[in-house]
């Protein structure tokens, strides 16, 4: 029996490139003759016509599973729904908007059988990217690396291949907040990088702005490091340090040449600095108390709408 290899696509609002898509990724898949291959489109909850040309191409194509979930979840949910789904003995999870060149499946599978269980496909250019996406995307890298144990790749996307027991392992955390680099880099497992270029996207829109970006490396930090619940801690003693040597020198300075009744501007710097430290550290707290609120509701990933599986998982048309 041939091995089989799983393409998961999470698709919201693709339909200008869905087809191309799917004509680019089966002529990999008739070329990958040792194996059988699948692929599931998870529409996460789009609102253009990306559901039905899903459905066209699962009726002319018989290895196409079609996942249609209740609503827009996000990227990392329809991912993770795609992946509950694949029986593959490896996984690839690509993103549909010819991003991702599906042609570099032949490398993943290459290093997978080299004994590899993850191997990311690894940009060596970000064409149609700007400098402060490019600026802000290695600024967050390094910050990561410094604060947390768990050493995420830079330049690398979602883009990647998983074997059998990497998949298995992934689908073992269920939280809610899902920082999928993270949680790629946390289950650990001989990994390789295979370089690329990315290229611009082939056609439509794309779904992260800045805001998003911003809350993505909020998820990120907190998922993965408790270090900004230290920062209160150094904070606080600095301060109290600061105020220490600051009081003495109010006390040295008035039994020296006595002291009018001044000090208000004094006093004012004090109070707002230490308010906004203060609101800071809450804010701080927040985003980690907001996050248990989150988990601790224990509700399901995501709702499937629809679900139609492949007809023929078997050698590619
Ligand atoms: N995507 C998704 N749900 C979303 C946003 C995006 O499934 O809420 C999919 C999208 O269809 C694409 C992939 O995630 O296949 C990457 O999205 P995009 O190209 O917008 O992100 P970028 O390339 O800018 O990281
Ligand atoms: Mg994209």
């Amino acid at each position: 029996m041939k091995k089989l290899i799983s393409v998961v696509v999470p698709a919201y609002n693709e339909e200008a490139v869905l087809w191309e898509f799917y004509s680019r990724l089966n002529l990999v898949f008739q070329s990958l003759t040792e194996f059988r291959c699948e692929v599931i489109f998870v529409n996460d909850g789009s609102t253009d016509a990306t559901q039905k040309i899903i459905e066209d191409i699962a009726a002319q194509c018989g290895y196409v599973t079609s996942i249609d979930l209740s609503r827009n979840f996000g990227k990392e949910i329809a991912m993770t729904a795609g992946l509950d789904h694949a029986s593959g003995d490896a996984v690839v999870v690509i993103d549909a908007d010819l991003q991702d060149p599906p042609e570099l499946i032949h490398e993943f599978v290459k290093e997978w059988a080299g004994g590899y269980d993850v191997v990311y496909a690894k940009r060596t250019h970000r064409d149609g990217e700007t400098w402060l996406k490019k600026a802000t995307a290695s600024g967050f890298y390094r910050l990561m690396a410094k604060l947390s144990k768990v050493q995420i790749p830079q330049d690398t996307g979602d883009y990647r291949l998983m074997s059998r027991r990497a998949v298995d392992a992934l689908s073992q955390l269920r939280e809610h907040h899902r920082f999928m680099k993270g949680l790629f880099a946390w289950i650990g497992y001989p990994s390789k990088a295979v370089e690329y270029r990315r290229d611009p996207r082939a056609a439509g829109t794309g779904k992260f702005n800045y805001w998003k970006l911003w809350n993505f490396a909020l998820e990120g930090i907190t998922s993965f490091t408790t270090a900004p619940l230290k920062l209160a801690t150094y904070l606080g003693t600095a301060i109290a340090l600061l105020s220490f040597v600051f009081g003495s020198w109010i006390v040295f300075r008035t039994l020296w040449w006595g002291e009018a009744v001044r000090g208000y501007p004094t006093l004012m710097v004090t109070i707002l600095f230490l308010g906004g430290v203060q609101l800071f550290c809450i804010g701080v707290l927040g985003e980690y108390l907001g996050r248990i609120f989150g988990e601790t509701k224990a509700r399901p990933l995501y709702l499937v709408k629809q679900y139609s599986r492949a007809r023929i998982v078997s050698d590619a048309e």
